[in-house]
């Protein structure tokens, strides 16, 4: 079976692609720069690259670019979008890639007759980026969307892209019919795949690089493996269909260096807050729907060590 994952030099999709050859796909790799071989290698050594990884270019920005690329597959899977801190134009580094991106690629879905299902990365930062007022009791779900509005008044240019990425991939989906389904994860963590840094990794190598201070933020964690395998599970199971929240636990910082600590004694993460503000309210975040797809979610203090461990293999960490 022929299935296309986009951004596939990524932290999400280096796994996805490692799980889908796994499990016996013949995967189409779209990357954006297949001259840089930092951005492949990874991708050649996986087990069973050889023989069914086929890599392609294909850059977000360039109409038509991914026809090619999902022309003959049954299942495409678009990660591709940019996620990174330091925002200088939020429209052409962002927002473009992101909107223009999807439609692209599902613009390129709509053409090509085998594609059955879309899975699209979408994220938590489509969901709960509004201003709903919450408390431990608050139970978030996948009736929860973020507010492009909001976004933009506190200038969360990431946030905001991936909101208006996804409300244009369900309506797209609809007036074209597209079967698609979203994924919306939390901050994912685990083994780094890629040679780079990503940015929801570089949050935990930010703990344990000897910062003075963690940030006053609470956040949902996940697993990059149960990220991946939510992937696959959304396009192989028929009945999969809507949006499917990934959270594994909601903690703030504070939580994160107690648990860092505990696996390893000694280690230099920081006790301070970065203010004196009140720490912002905490929440649940419904597993129901995902794990009625059939996830087990990996503990959050697995993944926080597999983060770590990977770090310091990649020598980002001593
Ligand atoms: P990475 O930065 O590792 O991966 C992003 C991928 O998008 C890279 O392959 C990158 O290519 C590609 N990309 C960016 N801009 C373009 C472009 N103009 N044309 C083609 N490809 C482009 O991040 P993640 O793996 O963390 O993110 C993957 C997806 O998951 C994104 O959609 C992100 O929003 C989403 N997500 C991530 C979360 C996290 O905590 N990590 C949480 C929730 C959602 P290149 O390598 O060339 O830069």
């Amino acid at each position: 079976r022929l299935v296309c994952v986009t951004g596939a030099s990524g932290f999400i999709a280096s796994w996805l692609v490692k799980l889908l050859l796994h499990r016996g796909y013949v995967v189409r790799a779209t990357v954006r720069d297949l001259g840089n071989p930092e951005k492949t290698k990874h991708l050649h050594a996986l087990e069973g690259a050889n023989e069914r990884l086929q890599l392609v270019k294909a850059n977000l920005l360039d109409e038509g670019t991914f026809d090619a690329a999902v022309d003959g597959c049954e299942g495409v899977f678009h990660t591709a979008s940019p996620f990174y801190i330091g925002v200088k134009d939020p429209q052409a580094e962002m927002l473009d890639p992101a909107v223009k991106g999807t439609l692209n690629v599902l613009n390129a879905c709509a053409k090509a007759s085998s594609v059955k299902r879309v899975v699209v990365t979408s994220s938590v930062a489509a969901v709960t980026y509004n201003s709903r007022p919450r408390s431990p009791d608050t139970v978030v779900d996948e009736t929860w969307f973020s507010d492009a509005e909001y976004c933009k008044q506190v200038k969360l240019w990431y946030h905001l892209s991936k909101t208006m990425a996804e409300e244009s991939a369900w309506k797209f989906a609809k007036e074209k019919g597209i079967d698609i389904v979203t994924i919306n994860p939390a901050m994912v963590i685990g083994t780094l795949l890629q040679p780079t840094l990503n940015t929801s990794c570089a949050a935990i190598l930010q703990l344990m690089n000897g910062s003075s201070t963690y940030p006053n933020m609470t956040f949902g964690w996940v697993s990059v493996k149960d990220v991946a395998e939510a992937h696959i599970l959304a396009f192989e199971v028929p009945s999969a269909n809507g949006r499917y929240l990934l959270v594994e636990k909601v903690a703030h910082y504070s939580e994160l260096v107690k648990i860092l600590s505990k696996l390893y004694p000694g280690c230099a993460v920081p006790t301070k807050c970065a203010d004196d503000n009140p720490f912002p309210p905490t929440f649940t975040v419904s597993k129901e729907r995902v794990e009625k797809l059939g996830l087990k979610y990996t503990p959050i203090e697995e993944a926080l060590r597999d983060t770590v461990e990977s770090l310091k293999e990649k020598k980002f960490l001593n």
